[in-house]
């Protein structure tokens, strides 16, 4: 068996990165989700262990001293991790794992592990991704100025990621990341194993 792959996802606030995962997940068994930790206070309906793992400040810098974190950045005034022990037993096991994260961390991941697959979501346009951030609900005015600012600065330095998805519609967006994890497995690396089997070399 092959070891699963580490798909680094990213794309500003609100684009739908959790949505599409979560529809995919429903569609592969070979998907699981990294939850991260987070200096972040919780969003309505958000639970710990499930969305983030919702950890003081003092915990956080614990864990990057004990490199216990694959990567971790800051975003907005908060700090955002990979906890490291779940995503390496899960690739040892053949699961692909999604890891959503921004751009700086993912920029991180992806020299470290040159094989990571990258992909970038963004909206259709500017004004449908100011129209889902409100519509989530779940920030105040000022926070969904910052993540809007912040937006636009990753854009800019988003010129690494492998593959971009436009996530205009849901069904077609979690298609296209389907294709692009079926077409990642299909490697002649990944599949090196079969061939060799199949014809007894
Ligand atoms: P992210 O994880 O990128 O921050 P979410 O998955 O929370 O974003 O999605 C933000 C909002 O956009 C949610 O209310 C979600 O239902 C909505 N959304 C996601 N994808 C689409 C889409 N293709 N069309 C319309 N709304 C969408
Ligand atoms: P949110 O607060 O909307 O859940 O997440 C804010 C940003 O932090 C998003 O761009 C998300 O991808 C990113 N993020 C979430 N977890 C991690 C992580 O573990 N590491 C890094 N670098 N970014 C993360």
């Amino acid at each position: 068996m092959s070891k699963g792959k580490l798909l680094v996802l990213s794309g500003p606030s609100g684009v739908g990165k959790g949505t599409v995962v979560a529809e995919l997940q429903k569609i592969r068994d070979d998907i699981c989700f990294s939850v991260s930790a987070t200096t972040r206070a919780p969003r309505p309906g958000e639970e710990d262990g499930v969305s983030y793992f919702f950890v003081t400040k003092e915990t956080f810098e614990q864990m990057i001293e004990q490199n216990e974190l694959l990567e971790y950045a800051k975003f907005v005034d908060n700090y955002y991790g990979t906890p490291r022990a779940y995503v390496e037993q899960k690739l040892e096991e053949g699961m692909n794992v999604v890891l959503d994260i921004e751009v700086q961390g993912a920029r991180n991941i992806t020299r470290e592990y040159p094989d990571a697959v990258s992909v970038y979501m963004i909206p259709p346009t500017y004004q449908e991704l100011e129209r889902r951030l409100r519509g989530r609900g779940t920030e105040n005015e000022k926070q969904i100025q910052g993540r809007l600012k912040t937006a636009i600065q990753e854009a800019k330095a988003a010129d690494f990621y492998r593959y971009i998805i436009v996530n205009n519609n849901l069904n077609e967006a979690v298609n296209e990341l389907n294709a692009i994890i079926t077409a990642e497995k299909s490697g002649y690396n990944d599949r090196k194993n079969i061939l060799k089997e199949v014809f007894k070399l």
